[in-house]
């Protein structure tokens, strides 16, 4: 374990926490030169990556430290603008890493493609007609893509689904092809392999193809975090490791039954997935599109995580979702801090990566419905947020500090009494 290297790691300087960071080998000198480096993309990039670029947005990145997924250690980067993000899910990785870690259970990495038929005149003939050239339509989506067939992927079935028609919407007829899509997210491959084939779908069903675009609904990538947590360390104040425990179940129990909790508890998940996949240089918004259908997927919006009892009393948490994610392809190779990212983490392929995505946001969901089942979110939540506050009213260096920690203390913590605080400690000066 490096935990040795990180006592008291949030209170180090920034010098400080690179030092420790190299001394547990977790980072090179080559890393330490990057991070001295302004981190800011080269104007030529940035003009590749988007259109009409005028400047760049610039957010933090931390590290969560001592996750243990399946066995390994991780110093894992997060983006977000969010305070209490890397540190809650520091707390409970380290938490959980007392009780052995996360383990995971990553399935096949499948794309879906669709092309979307409309005015198909007869709709069971098409079906039978699609059914029989399978071989041929897998075939030619391969030959559109063929180097990824080389890397031992490729497309290697199909589904037919007919959307009956509504009132709102005619009938359509739905070819998904499944693509194993190797190290890459995807998108692109299957794009491609799906405006390939859309002219001979059109010839097997004499319908009219509508669209022919990769579905950001990865039901064939899931990833799933498991993690047990004995009662000795669930004990917080009065409360018994029991009663957390239970507490916690009910939380749990809350946010599978009613939307409106379910919306949050997840989005605290997606506090963590978002962070992680964001510094990895991924696209997160299909990892957002793709989350959210999955927590619907029982026709309810619910619940993303399950927290049970075992057997033995301990508390055993799950998360299971897609996670179409990328190691190669997309920014990710091209830009300098993702680079950095992978680096840092130290995973080898998608698979590694998707395990500690998952991993963190178990973590970030165990830390926050820990905190709302005993002291409450806003203690540990508004000690960060203290800080921005200070920096919103104007305090720099050593101001920050000093007026977060008088305005923790004030019976209410807001923009005016920031400003109040800092004016009172320089007049006192
Ligand atoms: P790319 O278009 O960059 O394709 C990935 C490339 O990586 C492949 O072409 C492949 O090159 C190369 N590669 C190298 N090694 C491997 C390997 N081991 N396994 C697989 N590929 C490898 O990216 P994606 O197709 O992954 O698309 C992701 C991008 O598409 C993201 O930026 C996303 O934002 C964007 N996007 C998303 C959409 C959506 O979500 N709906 C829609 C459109 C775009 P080679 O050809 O040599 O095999």
């Amino acid at each position: 374990m490096a935990a040795a290297y990180f006592s008291k790691f949030y209170k180090k300087s920034k010098q400080e926490k690179v030092q420790a960071l190299l001394e547990a080998q977790i980072l090179t000198s080559e890393d330490e030169q990057f991070l001295k480096e302004t981190p800011l993309l080269s104007d030529g990039l940035a003009n590749s990556m988007v259109e009409n670029q005028l400047t760049q947005y610039a957010l933090p990145l931390g590290v969560a430290l001592n996750l243990i997924v399946d066995d390994k250690e991780y110093a894992v980067p997060m983006v977000t603008e969010e305070p209490s993000v890397v540190a809650a899910a520091s707390s409970a990785a380290k938490l959980i890493a007392q009780a052995g870690g996360f383990e995971t259970c990553i399935t096949k990495r499948r794309m879906i493609g669709q092309v979307a038929l409309k005015a198909v005149p007869d709709t069971t003939h098409a079906q039978k007609q699609l059914k029989l050239h399978k071989k041929d339509i897998l075939n030619k989506a391969n030959q559109a893509h063929p180097s990824i067939v080389k890397r031992g992927g490729g497309a290697d079935d199909i589904a037919i689904r007919l959307i009956e028609a509504t009132e709102e919407s005619p009938e359509f007829l739905v070819v998904h092809v499944y693509i194993d899509v190797q190290e890459a997210m995807g998108a692109n491959i299957v794009n491609t392999m799906m405006e390939a084939i859309a002219p001979y779908l059109e010839l097997l069903t004499e319908g009219k193809v509508l669209m022919s675009i990769l579905s950001n609904y990865a039901t064939e990538c899931l990833a799933t975090a498991t993690c047990r947590v004995p009662l000795n360390l669930l004990k917080r104040g009065d409360l018994s490791g029991e009663a957390v425990r239970d507490r916690l179940i009910e939380a749990a129990q809350f946010a599978y039954a009613d939307p409106y909790r379910a919306v949050t508890h997840n989005k605290g998940i997606m506090n963590g997935i978002d962070a992680v996949v964001l510094a990895s240089g991924n696209d997160w918004r299909a990892i957002e599109a793709s989350a959210h259908a999955y927590a619907a997927k029982s026709g309810q919006y619910r619940a993303l995580s399950t927290w049970k009892k075992a057997d033995n009393g301990d508390l055993l948490g799950s998360l299971t979702l897609p996670m179409p994610i990328g190691f190669v392809g997309g920014s990710i190779s091209i830009h300098p801090t993702a680079q950095f990212s992978q680096r840092l983490l130290g995973v080898k392929n998608a698979k590694e990566l998707e395990s500690v995505i998952v991993s963190i946001g178990l973590a970030q969901n165990f830390s926050a419905l820990k905190a709302l089942v005993t002291e409450g979110i806003q203690k540990g939540h508004m000690g960060l947020h203290a800080k921005s506050l200070a920096i919103s009213a104007g305090a720099t260096d050593h101001w920050i500090e000093a007026v977060a920690d008088e305005l923790k203390k004030a019976p209410h913590m807001n923009l005016e009494t920031a400003k109040a605080l800092l004016d009172k400690a320089k007049n006192n000066l």
